[in-house]
């Protein structure tokens, strides 16, 4: 069975606060971006763990009821999102074991790469399966080496793993996060009073009023239990390889990722992109909420002033019944809606994160055109999207990315624009801090090779399956 291979995730724990599962709960909250199509909280009282987990938003999934059944002073959330793949409730995490030595739980940022030829192997040695996602064959690695301490057997798994993994186990007596050794997805340590906290990202510690104490560095594996905390180092080191599409476009503005501002880094982006790719205009306006940060840097270094001409609708359900013909670019329309008044004759730059597709792109240089706009010219504050993630970011095939079979030139004429400009990839990993990232998405540079069959099925969908724009 093909597993899911489209993880965005973020996850939350905390050890040592009396009311655990509300922490959790507000921490999944400020995570909501991470993913949006379940979310679950486990939570443990030293003797079992408890358990609930829904498809659905956050607000949706946890009722005020809830939790009185989840007790004790320890938990860790998880909140998933998947465009494609199985939407099923068994696919939302934490998952949860009953193990003969009691029980363990699972939730998982990243993507596995060897996650299908280990599911074979466990399944050959008699393992069953509850889910179609990769995470849950680290779940039954952890029953393999019988005597062992918990610490031990997630080490052994972790030597078997390969790919992009933040984690956060749960049992009876400890917590253990893990961030791989490339670093590919976040992890923060947090304090609360006397309580330790763990998040994807600080804007939930923030919303919980804790302090942030320091990134979990790559490769290591903190254990936190009554006795406090330890780090171990379990894989031999590497060249850290940390996402740099979380700056770009995934991690929240307000957030301290890889140690830096991601409104900041942002911003910053957007100013290298201004003397990288200027051009004579009128008014810079970003395509929100994702390119608003970029855009700002962007009206900062040109001195062309700064207005919202395009407005987004915050409430919007995630499916909507669209008529067939009636409304040209309703999809967009329902999302972001123009000022007029803004954008009336005026020659305007537009700045978004990237473009992936291309299908939005094209929308909002039609509507900004129809409000009257004299010239439109789009600035992406990132390279062509050129690559499909395997690492946890949700992409789309090669076929599907238009930068992978158009030119610049190309992609300019098919979104209407009067001129397109990116930002090239060394002005991004300035703008970022310089550290060493995974940009594989831009240029192809695998960090970690992933299965054969899982290129040539790329590669195979690139030759046959070309999807014209
Ligand atoms: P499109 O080019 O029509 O496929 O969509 C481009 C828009 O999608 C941009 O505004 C980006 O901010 C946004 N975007 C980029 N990457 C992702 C992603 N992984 N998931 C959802 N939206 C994304």
């Amino acid at each position: 069975m093909a597993f899911d291979l489209h993880e965005e995730c973020g996850i939350f724990g905390v050890w040592g606060h009396p009311e655990a599962a509300n922490m959790t709960y507000l921490g999944l909250y400020a995570l909501q971006h991470r993913g949006q199509e379940g979310a679950g909280i486990v939570t443990s009282d030293g003797k079992r763990l408890y358990n609930r987990k829904q498809l659905g938003l956050v607000a949706e999934v946890f009722k005020e009821e809830d939790f009185s059944s989840l007790p004790g002073n320890r938990a860790i959330g998880h909140v998933r999102y998947s465009t494609q793949g199985e939407n099923l409730l068994k696919n939302v995490q934490p998952f949860l074991v009953e193990h003969s030595r009691g029980g363990i739980a699972l939730a998982h940022n990243g993507n596995l790469v060897n996650a299908s030829e280990l599911r074979v192997e466990l399944e050959d040695g008699g393992a069953l399966f509850q889910s179609t996602i990769d995470s849950e064959v680290i779940v039954h690695l952890l029953a393999s080496p019988r005597n062992n301490s918990f610490v031990d057997r997630v080490t052994f798994a972790l030597h078997r793993v390969r790919g992009s993994y933040s984690l956060l186990f749960l049992t009876e007596k400890e917590l253990v996060a893990v961030r791989d050794p490339y670093g590919f997805r976040p992890l923060i340590l947090g304090q609360l009073g006397d309580a330790v906290v763990v998040s994807s990202e600080t804007c939930a510690l923030d919303l919980i009023e804790a302090e942030y104490i320091r990134e979990v560095a790559p490769g290591e594996v903190v254990v936190i239990n009554d006795d406090g905390i330890r780090s171990i180092f379990p894989m031999p080191p590497t060249r850290a390889k940390r996402c740099v599409f979380e700056y770009v476009y995934f991690a929240r503005p307000d957030s301290l990722v890889f140690g830096k501002n991601v409104y900041e880094v942002r911003k910053e982006m957007g100013r290298t992109l201004a003397r990288e790719q200027p051009i004579p205009a009128d008014l810079v306006i970003a395509v929100p909420d994702s390119g608003v940060a970029a855009a700002i840097g962007y009206a900062e270094e040109s001195g062309i002033p700064y207005g919202h001409g395009l407005i987004r609708n915050h409430y919007i359900g995630r499916t909507f019944i669209e008529p067939q013909q009636s409304i040209r670019h309703f999809g967009v329309k329902i999302k972001l809606n123009t000022v007029r008044e803004v954008l009336a004759g005026k020659r305007v730059v537009v700045v978004d994160d990237s473009i992936v597709r291309g299908n939005t792109s094209r929308k909002i240089i039609k509507m900004i055109r129809s409000a009257g706009a004299k010239e439109v010219h789009m600035r992406i504050s990132s390279p062509p999207t050129a690559f499909p993630c395997f690492y946890g970011i949700d992409t789309p095939t090669r076929a599907e990315l238009i930068a992978s079979t158009h030119t610049i030139g190309e992609i300019n004429t098919h979104i209407t624009t009067d001129t397109l400009g990116y930002l090239s990839q060394e002005g991004m990993i300035k703008a970022a801090g310089d550290q060493d990232f995974c940009c594989a998405c831009f240029d192809g540079a695998y960090p970690i090779e992933f299965p054969k069959d899982l290129i040539e099925r790329q590669i195979d969908l690139f030759d046959h399956e070309h999807t014209s724009p």
